[in-house]
């Protein structure tokens, strides 16, 4: 019987063949700045850039590099050669002998922001997320959703500079506060400390200053996704938001999974997003021909656990708005794409209670706290971590394994 190796993935394996995410990382006691491209197989990451060098391969310069932005920048037609080589290089049993001495226990290394950020975009995508906060925020409004939400996908520019790998802690943000009992305003730490589950979309091929990108051209732009906390302080948030929008309630840290799964590896989970209410504008109106066999949706079965306790389940399949249509809406003015450029979907909430995606969702506004093992909670506590993970349906019946974004809550400085 031969020994088990790093190419032996146990049957059932999220992380198997069909999988194969992106990452960067380095070996634990390595110099620093020693980081290199990994791709995921099971437990184990191979050092992409190395494989691609003892096979002779021409992706070397793609993948030997200390961050995924090269193998971005080269275009949807690399991005599936690469892919192709991939599979390749570790199912096809010639090539065991020179892979296997590459890959390292994920033990063993250190995880990387995978990507370097360019601009920075959160989108409020989810109707049920929308509709709650509209519930919370406007209760005397006549709809809980603003007239514009369901003509185009609401977003805002973020801070592409506080993104951070998860696993990286994130420091209780201070900042100004009042709420409308209060006869002004205090300066202290957020005492109203959220999360949201979100799904980030990666970007790959730039595109062209007064050019916008049609939803047909989505999957030749956008390379793939990861998993994404909003981390947000509401009650800055609250305080600061009208009339420009999030600024500081969000702007401290942004956590991302260390794995981008390219958009290939997604094609068993793609669904009809839910039905349109209203008539689309033509750009964003993606029952159209040209479009309409590529179905926008992901099934995305996403868990949000607080210190190990399962709080919430969010279907990103119940988003409304897909993401081909928030790159159609962001670059409908003629905005350009930049290789790195980020976008977050916007807090994913199903319709039930228990698939909402934030603290604020969950405890309605705080009015009924979680009960934890270790006590209640209504927004977070210093020492709370944080966890999203995720899963697809994968060819065959298989999974796709998302990854995780995790982070725990540092007192304020
Ligand atoms: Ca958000």
């Amino acid at each position: 019987m031969s020994e088990q190796t790093p190419l032996d993935v146990p049957e059932g394996d999220p992380f198997g063949p069909h999988n194969l995410p992106y990452g960067v990382f380095s070996l634990r006691g390595a110099a620093q700045g020693d980081r290199r491209v990994g791709v995921r197989l099971g437990s184990h990451v191979l050092d992409a850039g190395a494989a691609a060098a003892a096979l002779g391969s021409p992706y070397v310069s793609l993948l030997a590099q200390p961050t995924l932005n090269p193998l971005l920048a080269a275009g949807r037609t690399a991005w599936s050669d690469v892919r192709r080589a991939l599979t390749a290089w570790v199912t096809v049993p010639a090539h065991r002998a020179v892979v296997e001495p590459l890959f390292h226990p994920l033990s063993d290394v250190e995880l990387h922001l995978p990507f370097e950020v360019a601009d920075y975009v959160d989108f409020y995508a989810s109707e049920h997320h929308a509709s709650n906060l509209g519930q919370m925020f406007r209760p005397d409004a006549p709809a809980p959703l603003t007239p514009n939400w369901k003509h185009l996908p609401i977003g805002y520019h973020g801070r592409s500079g506080t993104v951070v790998v998860s696993g990286t802690e994130v420091v209780r943000p201070t900042g100004q506060r009042k709420t409308p009992a209060e006869t002004a305003p205090v300066f202290g730490p957020s005492v109203r400390l959220d999360i949201e589950a979100e799904v980030g979309f990666v970007v790959g091929t730039p595109s062209t200053l007064a050019t916008p990108v049609p939803l047909a051209d989505f999957r030749d732009h956008v390379f793939g996704l990861c998993l994404l906390n909003d981390w947000s302080a509401r009650d800055i948030q609250a305080w600061e938001y009208v009339p420009l929008g999030p600024f500081l309630g969000k702007s401290f840290t942004t956590s991302v999974s260390a794995w981008v799964t390219p958009l290939e590896a997604l094609d068993a989970a793609r669904v009809t997003p839910p039905e349109r209410t209203h008539e689309l504008l033509p750009y964003l109106d993606d029952s159209a021909e040209s479009v309409a066999d590529e179905p926008g949706g992901y099934d995305l079965r996403m868990t949000v656990t607080l210190n190990g306790q399962v709080i919430s389940e969010p279907p990103f399949s119940t988003v409304y708005w897909t993401a081909a249509q928030q790159l159609a809406h962001m670059t409908a003015n003629g905005a350009s794409l930049r290789t790195g450029d980020l976008y977050g979907s916007g807090t994913v909430s199903g319709p039930e209670p228990a698939q909402y995606g934030s603290l604020i969702e969950l405890t309605w506004n705080g009015r009924d706290p979680l009960e934890l093992p270790d006590g209640k909670r209504t927004f977070l506590e210093d020492g709370d971590e944080v966890t999203l993970s995720a899963w697809a349906p994968g060819p065959d019946g298989t999974r796709v394994g998302l990854g995780e974004v995790t982070g725990r809550i540092l007192p304020a400085r």
